[in-house]
């Protein structure tokens, strides 16, 4: 199958492809059932990850990253997914592309200069808190709060299911500031470091799939925070939130796509091995035109986020079309791997099956980074408008 995506594609952007391969082949394949099995990855791999250049690759060289575009980022996150190590490539994405963009997007100089070294090399870790109990399509819900007394913001609530939520260092927590107008109009977002006072971590999350993925409920009970403590200005964080929203969605569109890609692979393998009726799989018209349709679903998605990539970098891309990306690929995922999974017969329910673990970890991406439902909702509200 063609890996020539990237029309025109660098030098760099080869050499590092094979760089990532590499190292995902050494350094995550022989480790990757102990983080599963933990439930994750441990904080000194993120070191390695850093000291490997594969942190944050977009972050300008003035605050220690590379300087490179959007593709590096990707070729990180889609090569974990292709490989089947989906939950670290969503540790990643909300570490590198939605944390670190919160900050170098919305900071100002000295949380700039204080988070973003430390996020490329992997010693601090970012978390995005957006979601509570009452509160995750609907923000409208959401009840931290953020009260300013003697100076002072006093916040208080709790989250779940925060991504990265046991590892993490730096936390960008939304908050109520006014609870006199709309959440778009009142809500906050402020840096909360991993070790303020006040501030806790509550269990690892058990799921269905991402094991290695930590995923936690989050307390804060009178956290004290000041005013550069804030992310992007006083009761903007609505706007934040929007602005930020199509590279997280386009990033999530990315690795849908390559975790398809990596089951389509899977099952060409084992199709042209396992015998049934006198012959291999592959001989079956059935099973031929399954894949023919598997592969051009993947193929097809993969033009259109190759082309939404250009579109991100040149700072082009519309909430519409990260919304329209991040649906139709997610919708892809699950239909390509589910049916890679029928080919396995009963074996693809074995967990030994690397492909069962493909069927477990793409069934969240319709879910979060706002639902397909949610998706349907911002591109009908566009053909509308
Ligand atoms: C593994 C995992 C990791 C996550 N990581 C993070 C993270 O790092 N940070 C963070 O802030 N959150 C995170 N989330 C939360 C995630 O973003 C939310 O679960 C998601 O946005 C949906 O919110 P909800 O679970 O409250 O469902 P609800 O909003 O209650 O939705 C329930 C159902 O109703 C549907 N629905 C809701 N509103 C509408 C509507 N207007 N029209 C049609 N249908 C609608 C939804 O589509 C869904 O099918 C994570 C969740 C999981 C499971």
């Amino acid at each position: 199958m063609s890996d020539e995506h990237v029309e025109g594609e660098s030098e760099e952007l080869s050499i590092f492809k094979e760089m990532v391969d590499r190292f995902i082949e050494s350094e995550i394949a022989p480790k990757y059932e102990e983080w599963e099995k933990n439930k994750l990855v441990p904080p000194s791999f993120w070191l390695e990850m850093g000291e490997n250049g594969l942190l944050c690759c977009d972050i300008p060289e003035a605050y220690g990253g590379f300087g490179v575009d959007f593709h590096f980022n990707m070729v990180f996150a889609e090569a974990l997914a292709k490989a089947g190590f989906m939950a670290l490539s969503s540790n990643v994405i909300v570490h590198a592309d939605i944390c670190a963009h919160y900050i170098l997007n919305m900071g100002n100089e000295a949380q700039k200069q204080k988070y973003l070294p430390n996020m490329v090399t992997g010693e601090c870790i970012g978390a995005i808190c957006m979601t509570e109990p009452g509160a995750g399509s609907d923000l409208q819900g959401m009840k931290t709060s953020a009260v300013k007394k003697d100076g002072k913001w006093i916040l208080n609530g709790s989250k779940t299911f925060i991504t990265n939520g046991q590892n993490a260092s730096i936390y960008i927590v939304a908050a109520r500031t006014d609870f006199s107008v709309k959440a778009s109009r009142g809500l906050t977002l402020f840096l909360v470091d991993g070790d303020k006072a006040g501030f806790s971590r509550g269990q690892n999350l058990d799921k269905m799939g991402l094991h290695a993925a930590d995923t936690s409920e989050l307390f804060f009970e009178d956290v004290e925070l000041t005013d550069d403590d804030i992310l992007g200005g006083l009761n903007k964080g609505f706007a934040s939130l929007m602005n930020e929203l199509p590279r997280e969605r386009l990033s999530l569109a990315c690795g849908s796509t390559a975790h398809a890609e990596g089951a389509l692979a899977l099952a060409v393998e084992y199709v042209k091995e396992r015998k049934a009726f006198g012959s291999t799989l592959s001989s079956l018209q059935d099973i031929r035109f399954k894949l023919a349709d598997m592969y051009s679903q993947t193929e097809t998605h993969r033009v259109l986020v190759e082309h939404y990539k250009v579109l991100l970098i040149q700072k082009r891309l519309t909430a519409e079309q990260a919304s329209m990306a991040k649906l139709v690929t997610t919708e892809m995922e699950d239909k390509v791997i589910d049916t890679a999974l029928q080919m396995f017969g009963g074996y693809g329910y074995m967990s030994e099956y690397p492909i069962s673990r493909f069927y477990v970890d793409s069934r969240i991406q319709r879910i979060y980074g706002g639902t397909s439902e949610i998706m349907k909702e911002i591109i009908s509200r566009k053909i509308l408008a």
